[in-house]
């Protein structure tokens, strides 16, 4: 996807947002940030391939398994976004203000064109999460009962 969307969004004078291009790739990084902008929603995004792969999440991103939640893909976004809360001023682009509500790390453990797996390591969110592309923009965001124990004690 790239982040041309991003920019083209965006009138980098009059919005507090990052401007991209400053960092480079540390990591496998996450953030979910808490937008109030003309409907609340959660944003969730995934440190992929240089970019924040970026998904708007209506009801936030489930605590407890078997709870499936929209997640709306929107545009990449740039590494700096880890970082970002403020308000964005009225008339710009997603207008409202952005708090972090989580951020840590992750483990991708599958990636195919319709299906992401990973284990979140966060300050609220932890445990294995599952995102399924189900028509254009749209995916499921579900969070994955954790392995039962064998008779031995293994997972
Ligand atoms: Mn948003």
């Amino acid at each position: 996807m790239g982040l041309e969307e991003y920019r083209r969004k965006r009138e980098f004078g009059k919005t507090p947002e990052p401007v991209d291009g400053e960092k480079g790739g540390e990591g496998s990084r996450f953030v979910v940030q808490r937008h109030q902008a003309s409907h609340l929603h959660y944003d969730f995004r995934l440190e992929i391939e240089g970019v924040l792969k970026s998904w708007a999440v209506p009801k936030g991103v489930p605590l407890e398994p078997g709870v499936r939640r929209l997640a709306v893909q929107v545009e990449d976004h740039p590494l700096e976004y880890l970082d970002f809360a403020g308000t964005i001023p009225e008339g710009e682009y997603g207008a409202g203000t952005v708090e972090i509500w989580d951020r840590g790390s992750f483990t991708l453990e599958k990636h195919t064109p319709g299906q992401l797996e990973f284990s979140l390591h966060g300050g609220r969110l932890s445990g294995s999460y599952v995102l399924i592309h189900t028509a254009e923009k749209n995916w499921l965001l579900l969070k994955r009962k954790p392995k039962s124990r064998d008779k031995r004690g293994r997972y």
